[in-house]
């Protein structure tokens, strides 16, 4: 067995001072507590990202007496995803909103 030659080590950055993200590894800036590509923050800790949230989308209409949006809530089922639209929007009438959904499953 032969060890193969380590790699160089990677050059630290020598621009603004910057901390390495664990979830991308990209730097992030020193001002930015929270990596603003993936929302890893310095410490590690990976909080909620709506990008990466494998479950699938439900759209959901939530109403307030003088406004109303249109939103879409990941959840597993649109019961659940009408529930988590409940407690995002306290106070609002929310709603599934029906869509008819023409895609081909590709397998993703
Ligand atoms: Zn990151």
């Amino acid at each position: 067995m032969q060890h193969p030659t380590s790699p160089a080590p990677a050059p630290e950055p020598r621009t603004a001072p910057t901390w390495r993200c664990t979830g991308c590894d990209t730097y992030v800036a020193n001002t930015a507590w929270v990596c603003t590509t993936c929302g890893v923050d310095r410490q590690g800790n990976d909080t909620y990202d709506y990008a990466t949230d494998p479950r699938s989308e439900h759209p959901v209409r939530v109403v307030w007496r003088d406004d109303e949006i249109t939103d879409a809530v990941r959840a597993d089922s649109p019961t659940e995803a009408l529930e988590a639209a409940r407690a995002n929007w306290p106070g609002a009438t929310v709603a599934l909103v029906e869509q008819t959904l023409d895609r081909s499953t590709d397998g993703g």
